[in-house]
């Protein structure tokens, strides 16, 4: 695909730190397969060094260990059930009320597969499902246009995310932000879209995406979510992906991409290709809050967005 960039979008991406390289003609690499996309010539490119983990033992490529706070286009003719959507903003589980330290867990509520946008929202905040309840503000449910095509998965809240109610907010939110608005996207866009406070909304040039993450209650510390946290709590995001139905996910960190393909393959090595989940194409991505720390790796994101949007013509969509 040959992406043209305008000067916005230029813009945008250097707000990223993301250079933009003219392909130059390079050597047929020795098998397609083991071409990077959209690689910038070697001189030009500083690997970064493998992951390792941190000194709080945590994974690099997941964000739950640090202090940043996680994550809808047009409508979708075809989508006989957006007509009936409710006009949701998910910022915060308002209803949602805090168990004590003490609380005892109860089972998820029966027929998520089955439930409503605001049903759903209900089940979420009151669910004590597992010990993150005991430690959470409210719950992070989702935020965007609820009819969008794109749709983002992250991780699980932070510190900001769990006081908000919003996934990525603060750092890693704004350098999404700048990528989503590189490829002509805003949380922000979309009829459904919440607009953001004392702004008049979205530039009409924008479409809409839908955020969430897999996990809805802030690990304590930020720590990482342990495997049944996740187990118990994907089934909610199953369904959002199922009321969303959008044409493409960008899968965002690990414990994202390993919730959504059922996989434990690193992210490096489960990048550059189409992956499916509930036969929506996903396409899996480093986490902002990983770019962040990581700034060799911005290329990287962006041939991942890249490789979204070719998925996304390929597919025929009207953007
Ligand atoms: S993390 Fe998910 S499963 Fe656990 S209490 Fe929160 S909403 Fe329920």
């Amino acid at each position: 695909m040959s992406l043209q960039l305008d000067a916005r979008q230029r813009a945008m991406l250097a707000e990223m730190g993301v250079r933009v390289w003219t392909p130059e003609p390079a050597p047929a690499p020795a098998r397609a397969e083991d071409a990077p996309r959209r690689a910038p010539p070697a001189a030009a490119f500083v690997p970064a060094p493998v992951p390792a983990r941190d000194a709080a033992g945590e994974n690099p490529e997941s964000i739950a260990n640090n202090d940043y706070s996680t994550l809808g286009s047009g409508k979708k003719e075809s989508k006989t059930a957006a007509t009936t959507r409710p006009a949701v903003v998910f910022p915060a589980a308002s209803i949602a009320s805090v168990p004590g330290p003490t609380a005892a867990l109860q089972a998820r509520p029966p027929g998520i597969a089955a439930m409503d946008w605001p049903a759903l929202q209900h089940a979420v905040a009151q669910c004590q499902a597992c010990g993150l309840c005991q430690g959470r503000t409210q719950t992070v449910f989702g935020v965007g246009d609820v009819s969008a095509d794109w749709m983002v998965v992250g991780e699980a809240p932070g510190e900001q995310e769990d006081l908000q109610g919003e996934p990525f907010v603060g750092p890693s939110g704004q350098l999404l932000d700048n990528m989503l608005k590189a490829i002509g996207l805003s949380r922000r866009a979309g009829a459904d879209a919440p607009a953001a406070p004392g702004s008049p909304g979205a530039p009409a040039s924008l479409h809409g995406v839908y955020i969430a993450n897999v996990v809805k209650c802030r690990p304590p510390g930020n720590r990482n979510p342990h495997p049944d946290e996740v187990a118990l709590c994907d089934a909610y995001l199953a369904r959002q992906v199922a009321l969303v139905r959008p044409k493409i996910i960008l899968a965002m960190g690990r414990f994202a991409v390993q919730s959504l393909l059922q996989t434990n393959e690193p992210i490096g090595r489960l990048r550059g290709r189409v992956h499916h989940y509930q036969g929506v194409p996903v396409i899996v991505t480093y986490h902002p809050a990983y770019l962040l720390r990581s700034l060799t790796e911005k290329s990287k994101a962006w041939a991942d967005l890249c490789l979204a949007l070719e998925v996304m013509q390929q597919a025929g969509s009207k953007r």
